[in-house]
């Protein structure tokens, strides 16, 4: 069932675990994290990207609508980085519950400004915002940012930041990276510890590939609500099509068992149901 992004992070915090948000690309991938939240009974938010929206439009969209509206567990709808003010408000008309209006690289009172209009268009849609304050090293959309240039979350400027914008979530910045690194990034949980003092709306973690499950189970303990995840699901998406290539060769014979395009779309389907149950389970069962 659709359910609003606040309601559904206050649900799992309360238990002491993390809601896992999985960004999707299509329908299969959408099907096999819905049913990785079924088996498990647990809850979880689908997001969608800009890059995905300005290709495919509404219809992505309202497939990914519906698959939260059928769901057997509750599931809330974000739209993740974005800059657009305009798509933002579109995404919200469409029936997503809450934004990250990404205004990071923005200097600080830029990204305030920004925050503040975002958070007063999305309550005309009884919708909340996720704001961004020290922004991230690695890739996201097409996006790369030198891991250097890489500014971490200032507890202070996240309480002052809080205050001025009214947003309802905050993406921090403790040494978490975009997409997979060469080393492990390093999570500064002292800084996390203050931010958390000094913030009274829920944390997000994003860029959670490559920190291990030791790191995310401390990160979510000392506050993190909301664990944003792409990398894992989506490049075993993609290995499982590119396996599905190299059984089947260059010209798949559709009377053979394996070789049709439903069971390209079951495998990758089946495949990213098996990495989101992995990412789910160390999220809410904190060991
Ligand atoms: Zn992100």
């Amino acid at each position: 069932m659709l359910i609003h992004t606040i309601d559904l992070i206050q649900q799992v915090h309360k238990r002491g675990g993390a809601v896992v948000a999985f960004n999707t690309y299509n329908l299969e991938l959408t099907r096999g994290i819905v049913v990785a939240a079924e088996q498990l009974q647990q809850p979880i938010i689908l997001q969608l990207g800009v890059q995905s929206i300005k290709d495919y439009g509404e219809p992505l969209v309202a497939a990914t609508v519906t698959a939260a509206r059928v769901a057997q567990v509750p599931v809330a709808l974000n739209l993740d980085h974005c800059f657009d003010l305009d798509m933002i408000e579109q995404c919200l008309a469409w029936g997503f519950s809450s934004a990250l209006a990404d205004g990071s690289r923005l200097p600080f009172a830029d990204n305030v400004a920004f925050t503040r209009r975002a958070v007063a268009l999305a309550a005309r849609y009884n919708a909340a915002i996720e704001a961004e304050l020290g922004y991230l090293a690695g890739t996201e959309d097409g996006i790369t940012v030198a891991q250097k240039e890489a500014s971490l979350t200032d507890p202070t400027r996240a309480r002052e930041f809080i205050e001025q914008t009214g947003a309802a979530l905050l993406a921090i910045s403790i040494g978490n990276v975009h997409g997979y690194t060469s080393s492990p990034p390093s999570l500064d949980f002292e800084r996390l510890a203050q931010v958390e003092a000094q913030v009274d709306v829920p944390l997000v973690l994003h860029g959670a590939s490559g920190i291990g499950k030791e790191g995310i189970q401390h990160a979510i303990r000392m506050g993190i609500a909301k664990l944003n995840v792409n990398t894992e699901v989506r490049s075993a998406f993609v290995k499982a099509i590119a396996g599905w290539g190299v059984r089947v060769g260059p010209e798949p014979d559709l009377r053979q068992k394996d070789h049709d395009l439903l069971d390209l779309m079951q495998g990758a389907s089946a495949t990213a149901c098996r990495v989101a149950t992995q990412m789910i389970q160390m999220s809410t069962l904190l060991e």
